[in-house]
């Protein structure tokens, strides 16, 4: 009975500690920064995505009201790479919060690819090569590791009274990071060497790539203007026969026509939806789900 007094006063004491103290206010460009902070922060964060599910992260602009919310946010968590062409509006109303581009303290892959001369009938030119750095970091495990750490060091300093709750909250995640990371490494695994090819249109993938010995082939900006018989679709359509690859994986905006024009002239299928900005709906609603979907669609189109 004793005991029992004895917690529930601890309870009581615990509960008028947590109020004393206003949930961290975090405003959020990116589905997976957003499922990070309300993973690491719990009931100490109030964490707000200011990106909707299934919008695309490199034309969004934020809104009056989604400023609004920053100026009184405590913290501001950006993917960085230059994936925020608006960081600097952001800056300017931010106040007090402080603007954390997690990205950063990231390392960058790189896509190189063939810059081909434009214009049909033109002479062509030698192929040149340019480097693009892939925004997309989060498409490896490790680097989503170290965003959790990057944050709950964040939320520590600004709530040093929850370091205890960041921390063991973080410790839970990782725990379930390291976990899918085994998962996709034994999935791949099915996949031979040899048909880790990813034919696709958006250059979102140079950090799975590099983490599980895939080569990718973009097709530059297929879109859903391009016609059967243009340039770029014949180029695609010799790369899927030179490579002998199995599937290719369009984004949903491209023209059918072209689609079919790939499936009856090479024979390759299409491999289905790839998640590559953010997380998706349905069972990629969660990293984790969104990383499985991912591997599962790859795995599934290539053996
Ligand atoms: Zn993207």
């Amino acid at each position: 009975m004793k005991s029992m007094l004895f917690g529930l006063v601890l309870s009581f004491l615990s509960a008028v500690c947590l109020e004393a103290v206003e949930p961290l206010k975090v405003s959020v460009f990116s589905t997976i920064l957003n499922e990070i902070a309300q993973k690491v922060g719990g009931d100490a964060v109030k964490s707000i995505g200011h990106v909707p599910v299934g919008a695309d992260p490199h034309e969004f602009e934020p809104r009056p009201s989604d400023l609004k919310v920053v100026s009184s946010a405590d913290v501001i968590l950006l993917s960085a790479k230059h994936m925020e062409g608006y960081v600097g509006k952001l800056r300017e109303v931010s106040g007090k919060g402080r603007v954390i581009e997690v990205g950063a303290q990231i390392s960058s892959v790189w896509v190189e690819r063939e810059a081909h001369s434009h214009g049909e009938g033109a002479k062509a030119e030698p192929h040149k090569h340019e480097k693009i750095e892939d925004p997309h970091w989060w498409h490896s495990v490790e680097n989503m590791r170290k965003a959790v750490g990057v944050i709950r060091d964040e939320f520590s300093k600004l709530r040093p009274e929850h370091k205890a709750l960041f921390g063991s909250n973080a410790a839970v995640y990782d725990k379930e990071l390291v976990d899918l990371q085994q998962w996709a490494k034994r999935r791949i695994a099915e996949l031979p060497r040899d048909r880790r090819k990813l034919v696709t249109s958006h250059e979102a993938f140079e950090y799975f790539a590099k983490d599980f010995g895939f080569k990718v082939f973009y097709v530059e900006g297929l879109t859903a203007s391009d016609q059967p018989a243009s340039k770029k679709v014949a180029d695609l359509l010799e790369t899927v026969q030179a490579q002998k690859v199995k599937a290719v994986f369009a984004q949903d905006s491209v023209n059918p026509k072209v689609l079919k024009e790939i499936t009856s002239s090479t024979g390759a299928k299409l491999g289905g939806q790839l998640w590559a900005d953010g997380l998706g709906t349905g069972d990629a609603a969660t990293y984790d789900g969104m990383f499985r979907h991912n591997v599962n669609t790859l795995v599934e189109a290539l053996k």
